[in-house]
């Protein structure tokens, strides 16, 4: 019998990437897809087109995963609301299996990294772990008990959206808070700071940079922060003291084996994290800041893809065969 596949795609609040995986996790063809001010409609259409281009290459699949950034009710797959797609209210898993003629699971996106970095990565045999995904949001995922947490309609679970700053600036998105660790700590942050930080110092690689006419985004300051740019190392210092604050509430709030850091900005390594686990170390309770980890994504960029494989092959494998 040929090896088992199925396709998962792990859609963020700007671009998407899938693949094709077998039980082994090897990925076998790629896609990747950006939408910006896409509507409803055609934010469903590149989720079919990226399914269907995957599947041209590998017919014989036998399930689609979908990590979606949006609050999804796990029992009936439908997306509830998203800060940034317009998914509100779609019937997500009933519509992608109708147009696809496949079986389909869906879940957060947050959550479908964990579950990889759970049961093969980073928090490989712990209970409870918590998964936050800096991107354009800031996505998370819960552990508890070996179990993932949804809350009482799966709408739970974002600590991207925890207040951390009573007054500080309007939130990202749709979200209606103000404040919240997202607006303050997202790779988006990396770039806003990046560039307040090039406009008080125009001597700075950074300041060059923006002098020269060209765009200041998370990843350039971590690319300049990498270079030895003291001014970019700065910006992420900030924004990694930022993630401290709101990881001492999560260590305080859920006493966690591993806290895994992913996402794009996580390619920022040490220059974030270092920072992170001074702030935690320092505030939060003794003696659970003692023993959490705060690691990056073993997987990388890719766990949010994989997990949605592995809930697509637990959706199309009957229990009793797993
Ligand atoms: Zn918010």
């Amino acid at each position: 019998m040929p090896p088992r596949r199925v396709i998962g795609i792990d859609a963020g609040g700007t671009k998407l990437l899938g693949g094709v995986v077998d039980e082994d996790l090897v990925v076998h063809h790629r896609v990747h897809r950006t939408w910006r001010g896409a509507d409803r409609a055609e934010t469903l259409d590149i989720f079919v087109e990226a399914v269907d281009e995957v599947r041209a290459a590998a017919p014989d699949v036998d399930a689609v995963g979908f990590g979606i950034p949006a609050l999804v009710e796990w029992d009936s797959g439908v997306a509830r609301w998203s800060t940034h797609l317009p998914l509100e209210d779609v019937r997500f898993r009933d519509l992608m299996s109708e147009r696809l003629g496949l079986p389909v699971v869906v879940d957060n996106d947050a959550n479908a990294a964990l579950v990889a970095e759970a049961r093969f990565g980073a928090a490989r045999d712990c209970g409870h772990a918590v998964l936050v995904a800096l991107g354009t949001g800031i996505g998370s995922g819960l552990l508890i008990d070996g179990r993932i947490y949804r809350g009482s309609r799966g709408l739970g679970a974002e600590i991207g959206h925890m207040v951390v700053d009573l007054h500080g600036p309007d939130c990202q998105g749709a979200c209606p808070g103000r404040g919240c660790l997202e607006v303050l700590a997202s790779g988006s942050a990396i770039g806003r700071e990046g560039m307040a930080a090039a406009q008080r110092d125009p001597s700075s690689a950074l300041g060059r940079r923006m002098a020269a006419g060209r765009e200041i985004s998370g990843a350039i300051v971590t690319e300049l922060a990498h270079d030895g740019d003291e001014v970019a190392q700065a910006v992420l210092a900030e924004i990694g003291r930022r993630l401290g604050y709101g990881l001492t509430g999560v260590v305080n709030v859920f006493n966690p084996e591993v806290i895994v850091i992913g996402g794009g900005a996580i390619a920022a390594g040490e220059l974030l994290l270092g920072p992170a686990r001074d702030v935690v170390m320092e505030r939060a309770l003794p003696p659970a800041r003692e023993f959490v980890r705060i690691v990056p994504t073993h997987f990388g960029d890719e766990s949010g893809m994989l997990g949605a494989a592995l809930m697509a092959f637990d959706a199309a494998i009957p229990a009793s065969a797993s």
